[in-house]
C-alpha cells in the first residue's frame, strides 16, 4: 500500500509541477503565492503592496479558480505592466500531484506533494447530482483517534491555505470544474487527513475562497468542517466564519468515547454538546452532523444506539429545532493492523433501525473508493519526521485548547 508510493513520491517531486510550470525552487521561495489569499487579502496585497485597484485581485483569481490558469502572462485582461509586477513579486504555484487512482464507483483519489517529504490524499466522490470532495488540512494528525488510519501515520505539520485551496483546485482543473456552469464539484467536507480546527485560521481562509463567487462559488452550507470537538474552537469557528459543522461522535459515554477519541478526555462529551448547541443556535435552522463510526462490538450495540438517541433529542430540544441534530452512520472501514471491525450488515441495520424508531434520520455513509483505499479513515498520504513535530505541535497547542496525550 503505502511503500509503493515512496518512489512514487521522490519521481514526481523532481520537476512535474501541477500548475505546468517549470519547477524553480529557490527562486519561487521568496515570492508570495497568492494560492495563500481569499478576497479579502488579495485586495489588500493588490492595494497596498503592489498600488493596484482591488478589481485586478478578482480578475485574478477568476483566472485561477475558475479557468485554472497559473501563468501570469496567460492573464490576458491584465496589462503588460501588471503582468510584469506580478511576475517579480508573487507566483501562483499549486501542489504537485503524484498519483491520481480512479476507483471502480467513480471515487478518485489524489496524492499531493506538499513538499519533498510529505504528501497528503484528497477524495472526490460523484453521487447523484453532486460531487463531494474530501479535503485535508494536515500533513497527518496529532489526535491519536484509535480507530483511524491517519493517526497511525503520525503529525508533522498544517497545511497553508495554498495547500489546502490547491487541493481543490487539483480536482476542480482535473474534473473540469465551472463555477455556476460546469459544476461537478457542489460540496466541501473538511475530512481529509488533519484535524481542521487545530489548524483554524488557514483552513478558514481556504474555506472563505470555496465560499466566495472568485472561488468555487460553493453555497456556505456546502462546505462542512468536521472536528473530533475541540470545544474552544468550535465557538471561534462560530464567530468567524459560517460553514456546516459536523462533529466526530463516534460514542454516547465518556469513558467509550475517550478510548477512541482521546481528545474527549479534554473535551467531554457534555461540554462537546454545549458548543455544538451554541454553534447551531447562532443561526436560525442550523442544523450539526455527528458522525458516528459503527466498530463491531465496541459502540454497535442497543444501549449505545438509546443512549445517542437520548443525546441527539436532548440537542434538538435544546436548539430547539425538530432533526437539529443529524445523525451519519459510517461502517468502520479496516486498514492495515487496527484491532477494530466493521459489523455485519444486520448490525448495521439494526442500530439504524433503532434510530430510525425514535424518529431520527441516521443515513449510513456509503463505503465509497475503499478498493484505492479513498474510504473514510483510510487515507494516510506520506508523513515523514512525525514523531518529533508531534511531540511539538502538541507543545504549541497547549494554552489555546490543547491536545491530550494519545491512550
Ligand atoms: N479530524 C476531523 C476530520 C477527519 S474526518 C474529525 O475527526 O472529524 C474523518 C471522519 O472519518 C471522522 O468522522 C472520523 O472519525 C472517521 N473515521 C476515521 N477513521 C475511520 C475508519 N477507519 N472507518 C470509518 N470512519 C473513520
Amino acid at each position: 500500500m503505502s511503500d509503493t508510493r515512496v518512489p512514487a513520491l521522490d519521481i514526481a517531486l523532481v520537476g512535474d509541477s501541477a500548475s505546468g510550470a517549470p519547477a524553480a525552487a529557490a527562486s519561487a521561495a521568496a515570492r508570495t503565492n497568492i494560492f495563500d489569499f481569499d478576497r479579502a487579502t488579495l485586495e489588500r496585497f493588490f492595494e497596498v503592496e503592489l498600488g493596484e485597484k482591488t478589481f485586478r485581485a478578482h480578475q485574478v483569481m477568476k483566472w485561477i479558480h475558475h479557468r485554472h490558469v497559473t501563468e501570469f502572462a496567460d492573464m490576458t485582461d491584465l496589462g503588460k505592466a501588471l503582468r510584469a509586477k506580478l511576475e517579480a513579486r508573487a507566483e501562483v504555484r499549486a501542489p504537485q500531484v503524484l498519483l491520481d487512482k480512479e476507483s471502480a464507483d467513480g471515487t478518485r483519489k489524489w496524492l499531493i506533494g506538499m513538499d519533498p517529504r510529505n504528501a497528503i490524499e484528497t477524495v472526490y466522490i460523484p453521487d447523484k447530482g453532486r460531487g463531494t470532495l474530501c479535503v485535508s488540512s494536515q500533513v497527518g494528525c496529532a489526535l491519536n483517534c484509535t480507530f483511524c488510519s491517519t493517526a497511525t501515520q503520525g503529525f508533522n505539520r498544517n497545511l497553508s491555505t495554498a495547500e489546502i485551496i490547491g487541493q481543490v483546485w487539483v480536482a476542480a482543473r482535473a474534473l473540469g470544474n465551472v463555477p455556476h456552469q460546469q459544476r461537478r464539484l457542489t460540496n466541501v467536507v473538511m475530512m481529509g487527513m488533519g484535524e481542521p480546527l487545530a489548524n483554524f485560521d488557514n483552513v478558514v481562509r481556504a474555506m472563505s475562497i470555496m465560499r466566495d463567487d472568485l472561488g468555487y462559488g460553493l453555497a456556505n452550507k456546502r462546505v462542512t468542517l468536521s472536528t473530533a470537538g475541540m470545544v474552544p474552537m468550535i465557538d471561534r469557528l462560530a464567530a468567524e466564519s459560517d460553514v456546516s459543522l459536523a462533529v466526530s461522535l463516534h460514542a454516547p459515554f465518556d469513558e467509550l468515547r475517550s478510548e477512541l477519541v482521546p481528545l474527549n478526555r479534554k473535551y467531554p462529551i457534555a461540554e462537546l454538546m454545549d458548543a455544538c448547541v451554541r454553534y447551531a443556535t447562532r443561526k436560525k435552522g442550523e442544523s450539526v452532523t455527528f458522525e458516528y463510526t459503527l466498530m463491531r462490538g465496541v459502540n454497535d450495540q442497543p444501549e449505545h444506539a438509546r443512549a445517542l438517541v437520548k443525546l441527539m433529542r436532548d440537542f434538538d430540544r435544546r436548539v430547539q429545532m425538530k432533526d437539529a441534530a443529524k445523525v451519519n452512520l459510517i461502517p468502520f472501514n479496516p486498514f492495515p493492523g487496527t484491532r477494530f471491525e466493521r459489523p455485519g450488515d444486520e448490525a448495521i441495520r439494526a442500530f439504524q433501525k433503532q434510530l430510525n424508531n425514535a424518529g431520527m434520520i441516521a443515513p449510513v455513509r456509503r463505503t465509497r473508493g475503499d478498493d484505492i483505499d479513498a474510504a473514510c479513515g483510510q487515507l494516510k498520504g506520506q508523513v515523514m519526521d512525525r514523531t518529533r513535530r508531534q511531540a511539538e505541535f502538541r507543545k504549541s497547542l497547549q494554552g489555546q485548547g490543547g491536545v491530550p496525550d494519545a491512550a
